[in-house]
């Protein structure tokens, strides 16, 4: 293929790595971003004086694509690992959770659903092909595995606090995908191992700016491109920005696809009909600083009826140098369930009237800092069959392809999906 100019929607991990493949190729590549900083869902702000994810970012041992770029950027030395501890508080009480031993002390499940409950986690491990589960639903999966009574201790509210009523709509790949992938994230089986960058994800997203810049890539803030224009014969012409149209021979979207309906006007009905059969919901996400740590965990599932988050991540306790505690509480929910409705404010009152009751010994004057993110496409609803239903990445306008985070698909969010993804992206377009 001829070198040809690109533009690539998003600044994102996702546009970032499909950016820096492009101009290795020696395309010529400017990126888009809406916002006035570089990461999407992974960037950072100043959080009282502490540059931080606006949402918590761990590592699994599974993450090869991401391990493969922080080699090739010469990063593979700012990847720490730290043995970290899970709790589940359930019933009013807080339990260990995640090693044989505390699943055995566990009071909610009998011995015989904890033995179904470690063997479904084994079984999972070996899981490669995930074709049948993508046919069943996530649920009806755990009750098969658990039983009725210990998929509701375990599972059901978790479900129902994340997702509400599409908790019925997510496929036992998606969720498999997410238990095998932190389940061999362990360094021996007592021992889980969980990841971070050194600085936190800005060190990965800086040195992707940097390597696009140093090939000659141009990477535009605050420039959300409005639409894409085509030739009128089927083929890219354009991209709009701020009201002025930029010639571009390739358009490659990383942006959210539920955007790319609006984006780009000249899409058929039936390609666009499949992008909006496709459900998002988003997350409010809750960040403390604190005097001092809640707890010893860096993951709490919660499980009580008093307590509508469905769990609490203790960042301090993966990335020590992000001070003496660091508490993310993400609330997910349907864009149209009421809460979503409510201030920030509120949400952060709610999290802080929670800690108590998972840690009697906590005070409010231990909040140092609080703030409040939202991101609006944060989590696919990835219902049976879910494979079936992603449109193909090469759109029917020529020189427009796009993915954004569905397309990891049966695997969850993760950064290194985003790498993978990024990098099919522009294999795709040099194809
Ligand atoms: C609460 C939460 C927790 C997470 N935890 C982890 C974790 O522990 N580990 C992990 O690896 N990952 C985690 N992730 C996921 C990870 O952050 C994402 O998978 C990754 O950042 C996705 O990158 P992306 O580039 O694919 O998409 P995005 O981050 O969504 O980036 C898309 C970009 O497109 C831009 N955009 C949209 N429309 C336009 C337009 N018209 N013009 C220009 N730009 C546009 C957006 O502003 C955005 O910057 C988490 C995410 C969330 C929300």
């Amino acid at each position: 293929m001829t070198a040809t100019k690109t533009a690539v929607i998003g600044a994102g991990p996702m546009g970032l790595v499909c950016a820096l493949d492009l101009l290795k190729a020696g395309h010529e590549v400017d990126v888009y971003e809406r916002d006035d900083r570089i990461g999407g869902m992974s960037a950072h702000f100043d959080f009282d004086g502490l540059a931080i994810e606006r949402y918590y970012h761990f590592i699994c041992k599974t993450d090869q694509p991401l391990f493969g770029l922080l080699a090739e950027l010469g990063l593979s030395g700012r990847l720490r690992w730290t043995d970290t501890k899970m709790g589940f508080f359930w019933n009013g009480r807080l339990y260990k959770w995640g090693t044989p031993q505390a699943l055995l002390r566990f009071d909610g499940l009998s011995l015989i659903e904890k033995f179904r409950y470690a063997l479904q986690v084994m079984k999972i491990k070996g899981v490669k092909d995930w074709t049948a589960l993508d046919k069943i639903g996530a649920l009806p999966w755990l009750k098969s595995w658990l039983g009725e009574r210990a998929c509701k201790v375990l599972w059901e509210r978790l479900f129902h606090l994340k997702f509400y009523e599409l908790s019925d709509q997510l496929s036992a790949a998606w969720l498999g995908t997410r238990i095998k992938r932190v389940a061999l994230s362990r360094r021996n089986l007592f021992h889980e191992s969980l990841g971070y960058l050194d600085g936190g994800s800005i060190t990965l997203l800086d040195a992707l700016r940097a390597r696009i810049e140093a090939l000659g890539g141009r990477i535009h803030l605050c420039s959300g491109i409005d639409k894409v224009a085509t030739d009128g014969a089927g083929k890219v012409r354009g991209i709009v920005v701020a009201g002025e149209e930029r010639a571009v021979d390739n358009v490659v979207s990383t942006a959210p696809i539920q955007y790319l309906p609006q984006l780009v006007p000249d899409l058929p009905q039936d390609f666009t009909a499949r992008i909006r059969a496709i459900k998002n919901i988003p997350v409010v996400c809750v960040i403390l600083k604190l005097k001092q740590p809640l707890s010893e965990n860096f993951w709490m599932n919660i499980c009580d009826e008093g307590i509508e988050i469905p769990g609490l991540i203790e960042y301090s306790n993966l990335n020590p140098g992000a001070g003496p505690a660091i508490v993310y509480a993400p609330f997910y929910m349907p864009k149209t369930h009421p809460k979503y409705a409510r201030n920030d404010h509120s949400f952060i009152d709610e999290t802080i009237g929670c800690l108590s009751k998972l840690n009697p010994r906590f005070k409010p004057e231990w909040v140092l800092a609080s703030h409040c993110h939202r991101y609006d496409f944060a989590q696919t609803i990835c219902p049976p069959g879910f494979a079936a239903m992603l449109p193909p990445t090469r759109t029917p306008i020529t020189g427009l392809i796009m993915a954004d985070t569905s397309y990891y698909y049966p695997e969850d969010r993760s950064i290194s999906e985003s790498v993978k993804v990024g990098r099919e992206l522009a294999r795709t377009l040099l194809a």
